[in-house]
């Protein structure tokens, strides 16, 4: 189980990062990824419905979320307090107007809706009465424009009734709909339409966004279930105590016997069905394995091979040539190298290899340039399960 908090921008992770000692997973394509807990990331997506939409899409297919849980700030069309948390019951986008070909304003075509409903929005509900959180349930209005008070502000109140307007959240929901997603979203109010002092309101965001992650991390971790708890620290040997049930891509080190220490490449998520394929696992295998053991580590290298589960590698190296250090930028160049190599297929001849049939360079390098696109940022400070 694992749920991704989508945010606009970074500003609006920084309370919850700053709580629970959050790591920074990955950049990329001007989003930033952390994972805050184990089973929970949340992600700064950038403003307004393409970056929340490509950003959402990404995160979605990297990750695998069973959730997406949208939270930030938004404009009222309602006289509330600011920092007003409001449980979004659904979505509608403001900026899509295809009514020259007969549509109503607001119709999305090709999943041909205009309302997006967030995901058993009654379990939100009771989650937050379970947590005495104050709220307000309501819909949003998202459009690429920053709502003042005005004309537009004032059509879009009255074709729509929206409690609150953002830039992201009808995006996101219409990504999880079309990706089947569970999607939910919570608010919170920054500014007032109502209110003459509109944008002097707005720029006090980060008081409202740090009362809203208070709310969010909670929220999560409800949904998440029992099984999402944080299991105890390891005491003993570290690979029986991975949950595989929330481990993601990465390098890490499984475990030491003697001078021999045990690196896992882990190049796809346990248990998601996304697995690599026999012949992907083959070609990688060939791939760097030769590369390893003919590079300037090979007395370092013990054995490379792969994962029975068929989402990764192991690794085996010689404490005493290589450090932990050594073996991150080790794996890191071995990668690199395989992604220049031009030449054939080492060890692809029957008398070398028992299936040499499904070995394919293409492939090997397809997976292996996801994996390296992974670990480009790793240091030996993220080997730690
Ligand atoms: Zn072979």
């Amino acid at each position: 189980m694992l749920i991704g908090l989508a945010y606009a921008m970074e500003g609006e992770i920084d309370s919850l990062i700053g709580s629970c000692g959050a790591s920074k997973l990955e950049d990329r394509a001007g989003m930033q990824v952390y994972q805050i807990r184990p089973g929970i990331l949340a992600y700064a997506g950038g403003i307004g419905k393409v970056n929340a939409a490509m950003s959402a899409q990404y995160f979605i297919d990297r990750y695998r979320p069973d959730w997406i849980v949208n939270a930030g700030v938004a404009g009222s069309f309602l006289d509330l307090p600011i920092g007003t948390v409001v449980a979004v019951e659904s979505f509608v986008q403001h900026d899509v107007d295809t009514s020259p070909m007969g549509d109503p304003v607001g119709f999305v075509s090709t999943v041909n809706q205009i309302r997006f409903e967030t995901s058993d929005f009654d379990r939100l509900q009771n989650i937050l009465r379970e947590l005495n959180v104050p709220f307000l349930p309501g819909t949003v209005a998202t459009g690429d424009c920053f709502m003042t008070p005005g004309t537009r502000a004032e059509w879009v109140k009255s074709t729509f009734q929206p409690t609150l307007c953002e830039m992201e959240g009808g995006a996101i929901a219409q990504v999880c709909l079309r990706s089947g997603v569970k999607f939910a979203a919570l608010k919170s109010v920054s500014d007032r339409l109502t209110s003459g002092k509109n944008s002097e309101e707005y720029f006090n965001f980060a008081s409202a966004m740090e009362r809203l992650n208070r709310v969010v991390l909670p929220v999560a971790q409800a949904l998440l279930g029992a099984g999402g708890e944080p299991k105890a620290p390891a005491m003993t040997i570290k690979s029986f105590q991975v949950d595989h049930t929330t481990l993601l891509p990465g390098l890490y080190l499984s475990r030491r016997d003697g001078d021999v220490s045990t690196y896992d490449l882990r190049f796809k998520r346990p248990n998601t069905g996304d697995l690599l394929t026999n012949s992907e696992l083959h070609s990688v295998e060939h791939l760097l394995a030769a590369i390893l053991r003919n590079g300037p580590a090979r007395d370092g290298i013990v054995y490379f091979g792969p994962m029975g589960c068929q989402t990764g590698f192991y690794l085996l190296t010689d404490s005493g040539v290589l450090t932990d250090a050594d073996v991150v930028e080790l794996v890191k160049s071995a990668c690199r190298e395989a992604l220049d190599y031009d030449g054939p297929m080492p060890g692809k001849s029957a008398r070398e290899c028992g299936n040499y049939a499904n070995l394919s360079l293409s492939a090997a390098k397809n997976v292996i340039s996801g994996y390296l696109s992974v670990i480009s940022g790793w240091d030996e400070s993220r080997l730690d399960y």
